[in-house]
């Protein structure tokens, strides 16, 4: 299963994306110029590159006043909560979550002036007639192709300090909204005031504190965050050769793959996103537009994000905290299957508004259960306050996780790459793909 010839394998194109192209931050001329490096080794490959325009908005300061807003409302919440009516202490907290949350989202949406690029290219047939006239089962192979801006060097040096801080902020309002709901009922039923009373007491001797004290390191987090706040272009460079080089290259060899020996009875699609970072808008726009033309149960979308380095495969097997999407099963045990068959070794990862997210997410969330996102990294374990939040929330996590340290830094740098782990991911999705 090595490609004919050397050129077209996974880690020489991602050598050439590198050289060539580097860093290619949203906004600015190297995303261009990614975009015609994409479209001539399209060509290159055989398949006709299209591309398709969408709106999204830049990571501005206004992002951080998002965080800021959340963390300092919740701040604010469990002050009042020594003085006001616990119900309406409730109904603050799931006004935040709304507020800075979906609606915030909306308006980001609503006010999106900036065009990004999404680029496809049809691998058994051209992408205009596949969207014209839909297959009966389609497989859409992808992978972002922007990069992220380097995050701040004092943001690193933390490094899990900012998962275990933002797991203890969250069992903080998990701590409050529990207060909350326990002593409004008790308060409600007349023979149970006296327990009431002893809740209130100990809320403002013990449990108050504690939640503001679980708070604290978030927010000092957040709060830096804002007044560290430098434009993306100001930051220093992220090669992203990882994130997500990697995740291109693999999809690029696989179309040489594909191209040779396409899958019976099944159209191939290549799509590359723009603008993952800050917001997966490329897919986001995509699933919005077309999710109509395709079957859901027909569908597969591979998506390919981080696979240059790292011990395990890693597939998400769903998102969510309230409203949970789980990926289908039986794909994820042939997933497992096919990494088995070929010796790789793997973890399933669930993603939550903590974890961060790919291009899989708006497929899931659009009802496309067969949307599977692939990484790779070194496992680590999850900070003892995250694992308690998800054991606390029903969460099917386990214990570790990849360890993404590396990404969104210089330190994601070619020179760190494996080829052999391209090479692992780009075998177990062809034999995937032999077995769906
Ligand atoms: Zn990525």
């Amino acid at each position: 299963m090595t490609p004919l010839d050397e050129s077209l394998n996974a880690y020489s194109f991602l050598t050439d994306l590198q050289t060539s192209v580097g860093a290619r931050l949203t906004g600015t001329p190297a995303e261009a110029k990614a975009v015609a490096w994409l479209e001539n080794h399209c060509r290159m490959l055989g398949v006709e590159p299209e591309t398709e325009t969408f709106q999204y908005q830049p990571e501005l300061l206004m992002h951080r006043v998002r965080s800021l807003g959340l963390v300092y409302s919740i701040v604010v919440l469990t002050v009042l909560s020594l003085t006001l009516n616990t119900w309406s202490i409730l109904l603050g907290i799931a006004l935040a979550f709304v507020v800075f949350g979906l609606l915030w989202r909306r308006l980001a949406r609503s006010a999106a002036k900036s065009e990004g690029r999404n680029m496809f290219a049809g691998v058994t047939r051209p992408w205009h007639e596949i969207v014209k006239r839909p297959p009966a089962r389609v497989v859409i192979l992808c992978a972002h192709y922007d990069t992220a801006p380097s995050a701040p060097a004092w943001r690193r040096r933390l490094g899990q300090l900012n998962d275990a801080a933002a797991g203890l902020a969250f069992l903080g309002v998990l701590g409050l909204t529990l207060f909350c709901i326990v002593y409004g009922i008790l308060l409600a039923i007349p023979g149970l005031r006296g327990l009431a009373t002893t809740i209130l007491v100990l809320w403002r001797s013990a449990g108050f504190w504690l939640v503001l004290a679980a708070g604290l390191p978030g927010t000092v987090i957040v709060t830096l965050a804002a007044l560290t706040y430098r434009p993306a272009q100001a930051m220093p460079e992220n090669p992203g050769a990882d994130d997500n080089g990697s995740g291109v290259a693999v999809v690029l060899s696989l179309t040489n793959d594909l191209k040779q020996r396409p899958p019976a009875d099944t159209d191939v699609v290549v799509a590359l996103w723009g603008v993952e970072e800050g917001g997966v808008w490329g897919s986001e726009a995509f699933v919005d537009r077309h999710k109509n033309q395709f079957d859901p149960a027909n569908t597969i979308v591979l998506n390919v994000d981080g696979v240059g380095r790292g011990t395990h495969l890693v597939a998400v097997s769903g998102q969510g905290v309230l409203r949970r999407r789980a990926v289908d099963s039986t794909l994820l045990q042939k997933w497992e299957e096919a990494c088995r068959s070929i010796g790789a070794s793997t973890i399933r990862e669930w993603l939550t508004p903590l974890t961060g997210s790919s291009d899989h997410a708006a497929w899931l969330d659009a009802g496309f259960h067969r949307a599977l996102s692939i990484g790779r990294g070194d496992l680590v374990p999850i900070a003892l306050p995250l694992r308690i939040l998800n054991r606390l929330l029903g969460l099917p996590t386990g214990a570790q996780q990849a360890n993404l340290s590396h990404i969104h830094s210089s330190d994601d740098s070619l020179q760190n790459i494996r080829p052999e782990s391209l090479e692992e991911t780009r075998k177990a999705i062809l034999v995937l793909l032999s077995r769906i």
